[in-house]
């Protein structure tokens, strides 16, 4: 497999080259919006995985031993690769998984974004120098690589996480075998050729396509690999904490959310409404971070309704490509049917349906997967639906009696990743911290991580976090020296 025919024909990348995968079989990668054949890419196996995770243990001992602003330097190029190529990776992003293009285009540049803070931060992995216990000692806390580090990504932000695990990894001197996922790894595909063209050396990023079965789980029980850093499902993380128990390597798991939303009756009601929506129906609720659950004060809740009804309407559902769409199609079949099985489920418990609740059919909506914007009212806390994450376009509106109730529904949630309070009363915003027990939250705005910050969920949302100076702390371990002369 050569560099040529990688646009019909994707090979695996390993030590710097691209390479037929063992059993030599690809699968096909279709638009989820139209249904028309991507690409094909290469179904990687064990011993693929073996071969990648020798090609990067054997690159690991120069590139580690580079210096902080060469390794820095190879990264800033691949940043400005990745936004030369800004407009032809956001298309293949929203061929692949559905996201409208200007989502896509957003993605890209976080995922620029998340290159350029490890470029700046190469420099700034500092130990510490404490006082010995013995006359003229030192004792040096020094902050160095795992080694191997193996990714695995989720499908709804194929680049941008692609990146937030590339980036922080090589920032610190490690080198990296990583998986995208099966429904959604052109993207990351082409971004390995830009990492290639950046100048990052053989065996230091290698990229094993393929399914959980045949890649993650080699991937996660080898024992040449020091830590794994997983994005996706809650089910699939905890199967890797498993498998990863056998070999004690460290694990990052960046799991599944269900993103309370709160709104009180002093908020400016339209910049929530505004935010709930966006909130809810962008990546077509495909996002961790996705307002799961809408919380309104009763004495704005008929008001806040019609206000988000009206914003939901309006929604252009549509052609991922065509720019003027807000709102492609789910990932797959079985995310469409799984979505509304959920909403039927709801409705059939006593919510109450105000739009959407159905496929959309006719015109484009019959080649692909596109299921109507949802609203969902009159939903009580015992609805299965509240429980579990939709990931869906539907929005569910809950009426509470005060911020008390707010929280402690809120609260009441398997799932600790991100939350959301519109609200103008500084007594409120000031119980956050010890009242709302979430990673991230937002308070006054919609979603969108920073790569400064630090995106970590609680609970069955995960465990690490990654971005910013407390992400990249994850890339490296320390080592305590008793120096003396
Ligand atoms: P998924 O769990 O189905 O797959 C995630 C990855 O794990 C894929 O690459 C898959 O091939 C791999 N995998 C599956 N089984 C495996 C196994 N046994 N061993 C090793 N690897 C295995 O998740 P998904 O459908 O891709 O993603 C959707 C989920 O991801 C949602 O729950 C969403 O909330 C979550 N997510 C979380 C974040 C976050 O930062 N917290 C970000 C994006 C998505």
């Amino acid at each position: 497999m050569t560099n040529t025919d990688h646009k019909t024909h994707y090979g695996l990348f390993i030590n710097g080259k691209w390479t037929k995968a063992s059993g030599d079989k690809f699968t096909e990668i279709k638009s989820p919006a139209t249904g028309n054949v991507l690409a094909q890419v290469s179904n990687g196996s064990k011993k693929d995985v073996e071969q990648a995770v020798n090609a990067a243990n054997a690159a690991f001992s120069a590139w580690s031993r580079k210096t902080a602003e060469e390794r820095a330097d190879v990264l800033y190029a691949f940043k400005a690769l990745l936004e030369r190529d800004a407009d032809r990776l956001a298309r293949i992003i929203s061929s692949e998984m559905g996201k409208p293009l200007k989502e896509a285009k957003v993605e890209v540049g976080f995922a620029a974004g998340l290159l350029r803070f490890a470029a700046e931060n190469t420099r700034r992995l500092e130990g510490d120098i404490v006082p010995g216990s013995r006359p003229g000692e030192k004792i040096l806390l020094e902050k160095i690589p795992h080694g191997v580090v193996g990714g695995i990504s989720a499908w709804n932000f194929p680049l941008a996480l692609f990146t937030r695990k590339v980036a922080p990894a090589l920032a610190a001197g490690n080198t990296i075998v990583i998986k995208p996922h099966e429904l959604a790894p052109l993207a990351a595909l082409e971004a390995t050729q830009l990492a290639e063209e950046a100048g990052i050396p053989a065996g230091v990023l290698n990229v094993v396509t393929g399914d959980g079965k045949d890649v993650g789980t080699p991937l996660v029980e080898h024992p040449g690999v020091k830590l794994i850093t997983m994005t996706g499902s809650t089910a699939t993380g905890k199967k890797i904490m498993a498998a990863a128990a056998n070999t004690l390597k460290e694990v990052r798991l960046e799991l599944g959310g269900k993103a309370p939303f709160i709104v009180m009756e002093d908020a400016d009601l339209e910049k929530a409404a505004e935010a709930a929506v966006l909130a809810r129906f962008t990546n077509a609720g495909q996002v961790c971070t996705s307002n799961e659950r809408t919380y309104v004060h009763s004495a704005i809740y008929d008001k806040f309704s019609v206000l988000v009804r009206k914003k939901i309407d309006s929604l252009k559902v549509g052609n991922p490509l065509d720019p003027s769409t807000d709102m492609g199609p789910k990932v797959s079949l079985l995310e469409l049917e799984k979505v509304h099985a959920m909403v039927e489920k709801a409705i059939s418990q006593g919510a109450k349906l105000e739009t959407g609740g159905q496929r959309l059919k006719g015109g484009v909506y019959d080649q692909g997967f596109f299921y109507a914007p949802t609203l969902l009212t009159d939903v009580r806390e015992d609805m299965d639906i509240v429980k579990d994450e939709v990931f869906g376009p539907v929005m569910l509106l809950t009426k509470v009696s005060d911020y008390d109730d707010a929280l402690r529904q809120a609260n009441d949630c398997r799932y600790g990743l991100s939350a959301y309070v519109f609200t103008n009363d500084l007594k409120r915003i000031m119980r956050i911290s010890s009242d709302l027990h979430f990673g991230e939250v937002y308070v006054n705005r919609e979603g969108g991580e920073a790569p400064q910050g630090f995106h970590h969920g609680y609970k069955d949302s995960g465990l690490g976090g990654e971005d910013g100076k407390y992400g990249l702390e994850a890339y490296v371990q320390t080592k305590t020296i008793y120096l003396n002369a």
